[in-house]
């Protein structure tokens, strides 16, 4: 496999022009709650992620000023406490006021001792620096495709978890690819707890990916963004299978106490 491709496509994506934005606001908070949820009772868990991208990000860096997207999220919100401010703070205080976590840093502020963390990402420079954001906290930090890598990987021990599925939906097969992801994923490790992310845009490709859910039945949160530019992301959607108990009332909750960044109903 040629670097920087998979499968012929070029790993062009780069989360850092877009790290702290109203959609990382809005996957975060509901990944904080439902960290904070399964990590509630002993039983051990196990986290993975599909797309995890390199952990840790500087938004005083060229990429975030390149876009000013983390100026109309994590920079205007005021966040409720819980675990998801917890997890910003403490990566603040460890790595620098203009820092701000990836998925997988807030996983290992969340998770105990004794969880297990296994991550996918398949571009070589995002993967030689989540390996160097992840040193010393026993994730597992993989360079494959995440589909593959988190199938081949399961049903993991512990058995209990929770998947990330954070792709980049550069082309248009990504949405239905999801789908069929999570549906198999869910045929080897019945019990796992899936939250997938995806964009919602002005043309509705999300319905290749909630569509083909629809018989599993999950619970999907969307918040609006409140200006756009044309072609833009308009909204975050989320869509959550095996929702543990209470997980729906908590998310709707938390994304509700969350002011700055998202559009409320008039
Ligand atoms: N989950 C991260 C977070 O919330 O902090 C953001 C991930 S970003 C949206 C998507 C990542 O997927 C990029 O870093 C990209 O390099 C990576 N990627 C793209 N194709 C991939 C593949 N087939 N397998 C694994 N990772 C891939």
């Amino acid at each position: 496999m040629p670097r920087g491709a998979y499968q012929g496509r070029m790993l062009s994506y780069q989360h850092a022009y877009h790290a702290g934005n109203a959609a990382d606001v809005h996957k975060h908070t509901v990944l904080s709650v439902l960290l904070e949820m399964l990590t509630r009772k002993a039983r051990r868990v196990t986290y993975m992620e599909t797309h995890a991208g390199r952990g840790l990000y500087d938004l005083s860096g060229a990429e975030a000023a390149k876009t000013g997207e983390a100026a109309t999220g994590i920079a205007r919100a005021t966040l409720p406490d819980g675990p998801y401010a917890r997890a910003v703070s403490a990566c603040r205080a460890r790595d620098g006021e203009t820092t701000y976590p990836g998925s997988p840093l807030i996983a290992a502020e969340l998770l105990r001792d004794g969880d297990r963390i296994a991550l996918m990402e398949l571009h070589p420079g995002e993967h030689g620096q989540l390996r160097t954001t992840m040193r010393g906290t026993g994730a597992e930090v993989h360079r494959r495709d995440g589909f593959e890598g988190v199938r081949a990987l399961s049903p993991p021990k512990p058995r209990k978890g929770l998947v990330l599925v954070d792709p980049s939906y550069e082309i248009k097969s990504d949405y239905a690819d999801a789908a069929r992801f999570a549906k198999g994923l869910l045929g080897r490790w019945a019990e796992a707890v899936i939250l997938i992310w995806y964009p919602i845009l002005a043309t509705p490709r999300h319905r290749d990916l909630l569509d083909p859910l629809r018989p599993l039945s999950p619970f999907v949160h969307e918040v609006d963004f409140p200006a756009t530019r044309a072609g833009g992301m308009e909204g975050s959607g989320l869509a959550l299978l095996n929702a543990p108990f209470g997980a729906p009332a908590r998310i709707t909750e938390a994304i509700a106490a969350t002011e700055g960044c998202f559009r409320r109903p008039d």
